[in-house]
């Protein structure tokens, strides 16, 4: 499990990191190679994913694409022997340097796009018990080399990247024990284990976690701790960290720790490692809370004059006690794409989600202002789809017809099943639909924040003006709660040349290239993130803080750094997990 099934025979021949239709997808997305290259291209919903991808023979077919592959270095030789000594996995095989160089943060498509590799590790290892990550990362302490652990690669801040090389520590073969216990509700899982394989298994049983991320399909369970995930179904479920009952965890001098499950006395060290993002300690072992699958669902799209109005009937739905396992409110442009009727987006539109006109994408993005403008002034509305899970289908439809009694009062309009159907059908593949985007010389940002609900649409409106000038901005509100939600909002903008016109430059002016996509793209998040600090928002709902929003820690937390260091100090003395991310 984990890797993928047709590996399995030869891991320690090739402990290589698998799934070669992810990386086709990833490459043919943006750009780098033809669509005649092989099965599954653009069709795998988990394209796009370096880590988790590539056996060696499909990298070797595309070096060309890649640019220069890392080379192994004179310490990541000398680690691969001493690892190899422990009796665990490990590689300096270039490709499995370049496939652990990157995650699906912009910043690893626009090094994709323009060839790059800046932060390869030394060595890979694939260690298969928390006894032998305790033992390597004891072996990277006397060194004081980096250990970077990293799942499935799917993590959009830069967390799982080897900014400093050293050891990337891929838990894909921590995957046992899986144990299914239906009776005391709780599943064992090791920190390794694929998202949508723990989900097919609780399945066969009528069992659920109730956890569904759009990057389900390629995300560890370990990655949804070290971020405190949160899918879809939050509203009703939680996020990952309401899901956690006990776990095993390795710190940085090498001890495995053990949480109790139940009442914990003291502070909770369980919660406390939950979010850490592999720089307090990596998860090698999990149990979680498991539920019955409900049989039937209920779910209904609801279209309002005003984001206002949706806000507020959102709002009431979660404070009057009912707990829609789908709570998802779009925004009016938000609305034209994920809405009720794809063809009523406009056919320009339309090219600029999808990234089909190179041309006309990019010459409305040199105006991002205007477009903003142009949008606002389009006939606008906010989608609602609500969803209730439940066993009967009197219960789920009561439930539904008690929310759809609160949204009459804001004004809302019942459109029935079928685009929340349609909407439902298409929310796991939206997110992954971005490789062509940046193949036409545009970058995308996702930027998950959350407040309350009083300060919810005074949020949206201060990012949209901080980065309008810049970007193309979309948003939706998810992970409603009784005291607030999250904003997901998607920031396109226009970063350097098409893949196309970057492929054939000579290296230099490739580089130039990547460093003006650069500059755009940090230029627009930055100035996201200053409205949400300035908003008193948190900088990250369930993506983490990794690289990319390090430096507006301190603004959501002030004095908290403080302490926040010391436990650092306290759980990895040598400064060995994970360095650069999070607090460094
Ligand atoms: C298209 C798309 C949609 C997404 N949608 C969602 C969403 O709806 N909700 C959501 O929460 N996230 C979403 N994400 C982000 C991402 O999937 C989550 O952050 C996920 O939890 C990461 O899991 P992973 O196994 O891929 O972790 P990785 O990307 O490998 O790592 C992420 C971080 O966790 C650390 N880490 C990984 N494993 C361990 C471990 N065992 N112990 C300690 N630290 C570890 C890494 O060092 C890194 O800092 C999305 C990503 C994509 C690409």
């Amino acid at each position: 499990m984990g890797l993928a099934g047709s590996d399995a025979g030869t891991r320690m021949d090739r402990p290589g990191l698998v799934q070669p239709v992810e990386l086709r997808s990833l490459l043919s997305g943006t750009g780098l190679i033809s669509s005649s290259a092989g099965p599954g291209l653009n069709r795998s919903d988990s394209g796009g994913c370096p880590n988790s991808i590539a056996t060696r023979s499909v990298m070797r077919e595309h070096v060309g694409v890649t640019g220069r592959l890392p080379n192994a270095t004179a310490l990541g030789k000398a680690l691969r022997r001493e690892i190899a000594a422990l009796e665990i996995a490990a590689s300096c095989d270039a490709t499995d340097l370049w496939a652990a160089s990157r995650d699906c943060s912009s910043a690893g498509l626009l090094w994709t796009k323009a060839r790059v590799s800046p932060h390869p590790p030394d060595v890979v290892a694939w260690p298969e018990s928390a006894e032998q990550v305790a033992a390597l990362v004891r072996l990277a302490g006397k060194q004081r080399v980096p250990v970077v652990p990293v799942g499935g690669g799917t993590g959009t801040a830069g967390g799982a990247v080897p900014l400093r090389g050293g050891i990337v520590l891929d838990t894909k073969r921590l995957t046992r024990p899986l144990r299914i216990d239906a009776g005391r509700g709780a599943v064992d899982a090791g920190a390794g284990t694929n998202g949508k394989r723990l989900d097919e298994l609780l399945s066969k049983e009528r069992l659920t976690l109730g956890h569904g991320p759009p990057s389900l399909r390629t995300a560890t369970v370990g990655g949804w701790l070290a971020t405190r995930s949160a899918g879809l179904l939050s509203s009703r479920y939680g996020t990952v960290a309401d899901m956690v009952l006990s776990l095993t965890a390795v710190d940085g001098s090498g001890e495995i720790l053990r949480t109790l499950e139940g009442p914990s006395a003291g502070p909770d060290l369980c919660k406390l490692l939950l979010g850490s993002e592999g720089t307090l300690a990596i998860f090698t072992e999990v149990r979680l809370r498991i539920w019955r699958r409900p049989r039937e669902r209920w779910l209904r799209a609801v279209r309002f004059g005003s984001l206002q109005d949706a806000l507020a009937a959102v709002r009431e739905v979660l404070r009057s006690g009912l707990r829609p396992h789908i709570a998802s409110l779009h925004d009016p442009l938000d609305t034209l794409f994920a809405g009720t009727d794809p063809l009523r987006v406009p056919q320009p539109l339309k090219w600029l989600a999808e990234g089909a006109q190179a041309e006309a994408l990019r010459l409305a993005l040199r105006a991002p202002l205007l477009l903003n403008r142009l949008i606002d002034a389009l006939p606008g509305s906010s989608l609602v789809v609500l969803g209730f899970e439940g066993d009967t289908e009197d219960d789920t439809a009561q439930e539904g017809e008690a929310a759809l009694v609160i949204c009459g009062k804001e004004r809302g309009e019942d459109l029935g099943a079928a685009p929340a159907e349609w909407w439902l059908a298409s929310a796991h593949r939206a997110p992954w639909r971005q490789a062509p985007l940046f193949a036409a010389g545009a970058f995308v940002e996702t930027l998950d924040v959350a407040t309350t609900w009083p300060r919810a649409e005074a949020l949206y409106h201060a990012v949209r003006r901080a980065a309008e000038g810049q970007a193309l901005v979309r948003a939706h509100f998810a992970h409603a709660a009784p005291e607030g939600c999250g904003i997901e909002f998607t920031l396109l903008g226009l970063a350097g040349g098409t893949a196309a016109e970057v492929s054939s430059v000579p290296r230099d002016e490739a580089e130039s290239d990547l460093e003006r996509a650069q500059e755009a793209r940090d230029a627009v998040w930055n100035a996201a993130l200053t409205a949400v600090a300035d908003e008193g928002a948190t900088i990250s709902h369930h993506s983490g803080v990794g690289s990319s929003r390090q430096a507006f820690l301190h603004r959501e937390l002030g004095d908290g750094m403080r302490a926040l260091r010391a436990l650092k100090q306290a759980f990895d003395p040598h400064g060995i997990l994970n360095p650069g991310k999070l607090l460094s």
